[in-house]
């Protein structure tokens, strides 16, 4: 039987999607051919690449709104240096909510000025400052709205009289949000989307082109819009998965059913940690609980060889916090069912119940 798989990143994927993935590396859109051996220019793969696009801007209801959608290379951490490059002339606003909103940070710098308009640094980014304001005249204004390692959660994003640029990469796709406000959403395919090895990036064509520099071609949004993402090689299996996982999605009922599923597993647990005597969350304030990622730890570390066997023993995978917060991690993705969270839930249950 499958594990019940809580793991961060690269994360669970829908079994059916994992079934037609293995398929098409046999043999692809009866071609006789695997999808790993034929030409990214043929009809069968051109289709899949548009198909994947349409989906993603279907899903965030930005079709016909001005949005391209592009599944480039090199992880989100390559938007760290993509989004600097093509937007930073003078000044930006960054929030640093976590690691991966210190390391965008740190990118940034590198190109121009960046202002750090609001950071949890400090408390160990155990929450989601909101007492800041994004002044006027910035280049771009940079967040991150779900912190996959500290679980946390943005919920409310600033007004801002520049492009508003949102690190999606463990998010996207989990819950409706005004998409129209972004001007460019990035996601790693990887959390909640696809294998690792693709990107999506989502950007507002008329936000381009605002920059003096010269940029790269691989590094120019423009150019891979231009050449609608196989400027070079796009990363066929990556991006063929990510489809059939968009499909999944919307076979499901879309963002909207899906949220409400998620809602209940992040219920589930959350109410589970907070009654529990054994355990406490990492997040401060509930109101900035992540739902995809939530963290937590036993009051008394003493319990941590019981807890490890109740839950390893359960079939469950990919529990451990990340070394940066200690504890566990429990990762509810799309593709994580009820049942998985359920079982989860037991095994804390069972750990209280042993000591
Ligand atoms: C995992 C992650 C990244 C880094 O993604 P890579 O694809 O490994 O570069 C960036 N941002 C967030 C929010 C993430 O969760």
């Amino acid at each position: 039987m499958k594990k019940h798989n809580f793991s961060a990143g690269p994360c669970i994927l829908p079994s059916s999607v994992l079934k037609q993935a293995s398929n098409a590396v046999i043999n692809f859109d009866n071609l006789d051919l695997s999808l790993l051996e034929i030409s990214h220019r043929s009809s069968s793969f051109v289709s899949v690449m548009e198909h994947a696009k349409e989906l993603a801007l279907e899903h965030l209801g930005l079709q016909n709104k001005g949005y391209k959608a592009l599944f480039l290379q090199g992880g989100a951490s390559m938007e760290f240096l993509m989004v600097a490059y093509n937007f930073l002339e003078n000044k930006a606003g960054y929030t640093n909510t976590g690691t991966w909103s210190d390391k965008a940070i740190k990118e940034a710098k590198l190109f121009g000025d960046v202002v750090e308009l609001a950071s949890s640094k400090h408390a160990n980014f155990n929450y989601i400052p909101k007492d800041y304001t994004v002044p006027s005249g910035l280049d771009f204004f940079h967040c991150t709205s779900n912190n996959t390692i500290f679980g946390t959660q943005m919920n409310e994003f600033p007004q801002t009289d520049c492009p508003l640029i949102c690190d999606m990469s463990s998010d996207i796709f989990s819950r409706k949000l005004d998409f129209e406000k972004f001007d460019l959403i990035y996601a790693g395919a990887q959390k909640n989307m696809g294998p690792a090895g693709t990107t999506l990036v989502v950007v507002k064509e008329d936000v381009l082109g605002q920059v003096s520099r010269k940029i790269p071609s691989m590094l120019d949004y423009k150019v891979h819009i231009s050449k609608d993402s196989m400027f070079n090689t796009p990363a066929v299996f990556p991006v063929y998965v990510s489809m059939l996982t968009l499909s999944w999605l919307k076979e499901q009922g879309g963002i909207s059913a899906i949220e409400i599923l998620n809602n209940q597993k992040a219920e589930l647990l959350y109410t589970e940690i907070d009654r529990n005597p054994l355990f406490k969350g990492f997040v401060a304030n509930k109101e900035d609980r992540s739902k995809m990622n939530a963290t937590f730890s036993l009051l008394d570390d003493s319990h941590t060889d019981v807890f490890d066997g109740l839950w390893q023993q359960a079939g469950i995978n990919g529990l451990n916090g990340h070394r940066s917060v200690g504890g566990y991690r429990a990762s509810m993705y799309n593709a994580l069912s009820i049942e998985s969270v359920k079982v989860l839930v037991d095994a804390m249950q069972n750990l209280e119940n042993k000591v």
